[in-house]
């Protein structure tokens, strides 16, 4: 979320789902479309691939706002560098311009 760095997670999946066969398994005869948005189905050799269920469900779980490490400094928002590997040339010459009034007091 604050820098380029590859995060890696765990997640922790419990979910509970139904499985449509498209077909009536005895005789073959095609079973009406289930009544449910984007069902999951049993594919033609009648297995179950969990991959999709799996992926959408895992999507749901992600952090909002993943770090690649808790303290995280990001990258600078002038220069661009990761500021994990160090502070960059422009960090020191960054003032907030509502303190450059005290920061002429100080220099006095
Ligand atoms: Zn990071
Ligand atoms: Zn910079």
């Amino acid at each position: 979320m604050r820098c380029l760095n590859p995060a890696t997670m765990q997640i922790d999946l419990h979910f509970r789902d139904e499985f449509h066969s498209k077909i009536e398994v005895n005789t073959g005869v095609p079973l009406p479309k289930p009544d449910e948005e984007d069902p999951f189905y049993i594919n033609e050799s009648h297995l179950v691939d969990l991959g999709e269920a799996i992926r959408e469900y895992a999507l749901l779980e992600m952090p909002m706002q993943p770090l690649c490490k808790p303290d995280c400094k990001g990258i600078c928002p002038t220069c661009g560098a990761d500021l994990n590997a160090g502070p960059c040339n422009c960090q020191s010459d960054q003032t907030d311009e509502r303190f450059a009034a005290l920061k002429a007091l100080l220099d006095e």
